[in-house]
């Protein structure tokens, strides 16, 4: 199969992300033009309505809303190519890079840019004809459509909508002017002179000369500003390409690391299992008490270890495995799996699980994980009798969970730290030893792979509510 020049130069990586983050600029931009013009529909409409009844101007609106209508349709059929590309799997996905996709969303895109800047000149001079001409003040209109083709579109584009808009101006200044149609009034007040400028040659010349000199000047301007907004942009998109590249080799290494050390733990931890066993015959007091310290050291480190390659598991898998599931289920297990943990201490733990708790799409394993590790953590933090309560509800577009304990909680000061990695309250540090800092971050991570959020209330010496919400979907 011939494959074409520009696609050869698409098959190389980094310039293919070049271009998927020039599309993404480019997508965003296009639905910003689209958020502006209905506004801009929503402006004209009362507007010419005010013009016309409470002013009593004699304006000619039918083709006005005729202009919207279209203005309407435009925004229409360019959000129906935008979609396509968004229904075209995940928008943008920075894994599964196809040359055709890129090639295709970019041209797809610059489209419909540049369809919506021609129709978008057009409408303005069909307002500005019914609206006064070239004595209409928003003659300058013209402007900022050029100055965003010159941001967004190539130095060819850029031209060929400035000639556009300059053949446009020309048009309607001199139709008017040579009588070739109507002229529509925009003044007609009582006491208002109307000098009939759009018949005055030296008005037009002087307007015509001024518009083009303005026109070139404020292409070049944003032109050349564009071009190096863009170059820095691409500079940003390759110092993030290289902080990922690194991020992925350091992973790949704590991956390696935390593996082997975890194997080796393990082989320590049976050993010294096998002397507290005392399989191997009993221990005297001085030797008991030092293995059984190197024992629990070697537990603790082993968690550490655990959490860690979990973390690092977490940091490079990509999107989520999504099934259907039931969540209430989900839920129940959490709190049965640490049900001998919290009889231990004698803490109860309620659960207040909400009817409209039930179907959810998403990762069941990981979130009835970190639901275990939130009971896990309050019952850790909570002294000897205390209490801890699950609640569940589903929201308009979330399901929410929240786990409110009795415990120790937080200092104020230090509940914007607890999410970070390797973060240990002070408060805690000292009465529960075996922590690792690690366990909400693999929390926060899951949530955020939901499409969720998570926070913490607490009152020191009174009681944490660790809450999160998790996107529904599907
Ligand atoms: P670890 O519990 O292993 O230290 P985590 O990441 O699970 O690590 O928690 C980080 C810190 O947040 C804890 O060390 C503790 O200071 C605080 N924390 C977490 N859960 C609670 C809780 N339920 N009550 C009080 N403090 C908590």
């Amino acid at each position: 199969m011939k494959v074409s020049k520009f696609e050869k130069v698409l098959l190389s990586e980094t310039l293919m992300k070049d271009i998927l983050n020039r599309n993404k600029r480019l997508f965003l931009r296009s639905l910003w033009m689209i958020r502006l013009r209905w506004l801009a529909i929503i402006a004209v409409i009362p507007s010419t309505i005010i013009y016309k009844y409470l002013y009593h101007i004699q304006l000619s609106d039918f083709p006005i809303y005729i202009v919207c209508f279209f203005l309407i349709a435009e925004n229409l059929i360019s959000l129906k190519f935008l979609k396509r590309i968004e229904t075209n799997g995940e928008s943008f996905p920075d894994n599964q890079l196809t040359s055709k996709k890129v090639k295709s969303d970019f041209i797809l895109i610059k489209n419909v840019l540049n369809f919506q800047i021609f129709i978008d000149l057009i409408a303005l001079t069909f307002i500005l004809y019914f609206t006064g001409g070239i004595e209409n003040p928003f003659i300058f209109f013209y402007f900022f459509h050029l100055a965003i083709a010159s941001v967004l579109l190539s130095q060819k584009e850029t031209f060929i909508h400035t000639i556009i808009a300059v053949l446009l101006f020309l048009t309607l200044a001199y139709s008017t002017y040579l009588e070739l149609v109507p002229y529509h009034v925009l003044y007609n007040y009582e006491n208002y002179v109307d000098f009939m400028l759009y018949k005055n040659s030296f008005y037009v010349i002087k307007s015509t000369v001024s518009f083009i000199a303005t026109v070139l000047i404020l292409v070049f301007l944003a032109s050349s500003i564009g071009k190096k907004l863009q170059n820095q942009e691409e500079k940003y998109a390759d110092a993030i390409d290289k902080l990922k590249k690194h991020d992925t080799i350091k992973n790949e290494y704590v991956l390696r690391v935390t593996h082997d050390v975890k194997g080796h733990l393990a082989a320590i931890q049976s050993n010294l299992s096998v002397l507290t066993s005392r399989i191997l015959g009993p221990l005297d007091d001085k030797h008991e008490g030092f293995i059984e310290r190197a024992y629990k050291r070697t537990f603790i480190a082993t968690h550490f270890i655990r959490d860690l390659l979990k973390l690092t598991k977490l940091r490079m898998s990509g999107p989520i495995k999504a099934s259907k599931f039931d969540l209430r289920k989900a839920l129940v297990n959490a709190a049965n799996d640490v049900k001998t943990n919290a009889e231990s201490k004698s803490i109860t733990i309620e659960s207040q699980i909400d009817d409209t708790v039930n179907e959810f799409y998403g990762d069941e394993f990981s979130i009835q994980e970190i639901t275990s590790n939130l009971l896990l953590n309050a019952i850790k933090y909570t002294p000897e009798k205390g209490s801890i309560t699950l609640v569940a509800q589903a929201l308009k577009d979330t399901m929410q969970i929240s786990i409110e304990d009795t415990g120790f909680g937080i200092p104020e000061n230090e509940i914007e730290h607890i999410f970070e990695e390797f973060y240990r309250a002070s408060n805690v540090k000292k009465i529960v030893l075996d922590g690792t800092g690690i366990g909400l971050t693999i929390v926060k991570k899951v949530v955020e792979q939901h499409g969720g959020k998570i926070w913490v209330e607490s009152k020191l010496n009174e009681g944490s509510k660790f809450i999160f919400t998790l996107l529904k979907k599907g």
